[in-house]
């Protein structure tokens, strides 16, 4: 069976068919970097690299981008009640979103563009200029360009609105607006007080781009007019991934996006997240209380990603359970396993299961569950003593492939004692600047399933699956 994904677009399931196979281009609305992100918004990014990461173990080439939102009216905003230049504001919060990004293990994106580079700000003036061009944007008496809803009657599928049934409310000049006011959006935002010394000048005056006009020049400069997935929130689909449809595709006059995907809201003990309950955290608040990136990935990522997640600090720590049950199991198989070099005899049909289940619009909880029906079932083979050190080293393989997908695997991979002699021997050679032996060392651990990388702390090691 072919993947399959729940399209916002179609509210049905579908056969995934990338346009052009093996590559898959995908789009993720990234952060708007006016503060630290908060766990909602790594729910989301969490999601994204679940699927990156599966649709790669599937064979497929994936080209993913992640804007930064550094223009807005939030960045805008916090920068002058902070008293500092824009770029200088958000550069700090660029820098703190990669770090967290690493905290939680998510693959980096092949691009992150932001909003404020030339050419992209460009990009954005070249798109409004060519739907003025065609009657679909106007410069309005406050000096701002609108997108003329009239001209795009596709607006609302996305969301399912019912246009008929809204009554209009003219023009909107915010970047985020409800339902109920639909009404021409913002593309270019004439200058006013409130920007300070934000703006670049147009053909319609001294001004900056509205928040969706962003995301529309971004994606299609970098992933051209057609893309196969796009990605967000919920609360990305209305008014912001309409905009982005409605200015993409008269622009273009292709068709957007093939699959839109959406992550589900994210509640915290029961509650919707803000500052005002109490509830509100960022990653760092959660890695400040002891916390880690792997046990707050595996609670944001253990749900599958169209239901609600209610974040617990219960959850958290269950998730730090199920973790150490992986790393004992994962411990208990490597010593097992040991360095005697036999086939194994069982085959390793949890792979298929496991891959299965994400296979079905990213069914992690299927997912999960075949693991941990491997870990229980391998316990018990390994207290009768019907496990062999060649089953052990299979199982190791299924759980590497697993672990490309999840990312779980201890902070410090519990290193067996031939593999470590075979690097203490590459440090000695690497002492003695002794490339050539450094090298082949390097290979003899590749092919026992370990990749090591070289860095400023010295060798580190990882486990991979062998091929
Ligand atoms: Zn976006």
């Amino acid at each position: 069976m072919p993947i399959r994904f729940f399209n916002t677009y179609t509210r049905t399931v579908e056969e995934f068919a990338p346009i052009a196979p093996p590559l898959v281009k995908m789009y993720t609305c990234g952060p708007t970097v006016y503060n630290y992100a908060h766990i909602g918004n790594f729910r989301a990014y969490v999601f994204e690299d679940l699927l990156q990461r599966h649709m790669e173990a599937r064979g497929y080439k994936v080209h993913r981008v992640m804007n930064l939102t550094d223009v807005d009216d939030k960045t805008i905003r916090n920068s002058r009640s902070s008293g500092e230049p824009l770029d200088q504001f958000t550069r700090r919060f660029k820098d703190a979103f990669f770090d967290d990004l690493r905290t939680l293990r998510i693959e980096p994106a092949a691009d992150f563009p932001a909003a404020t580079e030339p050419r992209y700000i460009e990009r954005m003036i070249e798109m409004i200029r060519q739907l003025e061009h065609h009657g679909i944007a106007y410069q309005a008496e406050d000096g701002s360009v609108y997108f003329r809803l009239s001209r795009f009657p596709e607006y609302g599928r996305l969301a399912h609105l019912n246009l008929d049934e809204l009554r209009p409310s003219g023009r909107i000049s915010n970047d985020e607006y409800e339902k109920e006011s639909i009404g021409d959006f913002a593309l270019w935002k004439a200058w006013d007080e409130a920007d300070g010394d934000v703006g670049w000048d147009s053909p319609w005056g001294r001004g900056r781009p509205g928040w969706h006009i962003e995301c529309s020049a971004m994606a299609t400069d970098l992933l051209g007019p057609e893309i196969d997935i796009h990605c967000g929130g919920v609360d990305n689909i209305f008014p912001h991934h309409e905009a982005e449809i409605a200015q993409s595709e008269s622009c273009t006059g292709k068709k957007f996006v093939r699959y839109w995907l959406h992550c589900a809201h994210l509640m915290v003990q029961g509650q919707k997240m803000s500052k005002s309950a109490g509830n509100y955290y960022t990653l760092r608040d959660l890695t400040a209380q002891g916390w880690t990136g792997r046990e707050i990935r595996y609670a944001l990522i253990s749900v599958n990603y169209r239901l609600p997640l209610n974040f617990t600090f219960e959850g958290l720590a269950g998730a730090r359970s199920a973790l150490a049950r992986i790393d004992e199991w994962v411990s208990r198989l490597t010593k097992l396993a040991g360095s005697e070099n036999r086939a194994s005899a069982h085959p390793v049909a949890q792979r298929t299961a496991f891959d299965e289940a994400l296979d079905d619009d990213l069914n992690i909880s299927g997912a999960l569950g075949h693991l941990f029906d491997a870990i229980r079932e391998s316990h018990r083979l390994m207290d009768q003593s019907e496990l062999t050190p060649a089953d052990a080293r299979a199982l190791l393989n299924t759980w590497r492939s697993f672990n490309q997908a999840l990312a779980f695997e201890a902070e410090a991979p519990t290193v067996p004692s031939n593999i470590q002699s075979l690097l203490d021997a590459r440090q000695a050679a690497r002492g003695s600047k002794n490339w050539a032996e450094s090298d082949r060392l390097r290979d003899e651990l590749a092919a026992a399933g370990w990749e090591v990388k070289d860095t400023k702390e010295g060798q580190r090691i990882t486990a991979r699956p062998v091929s």
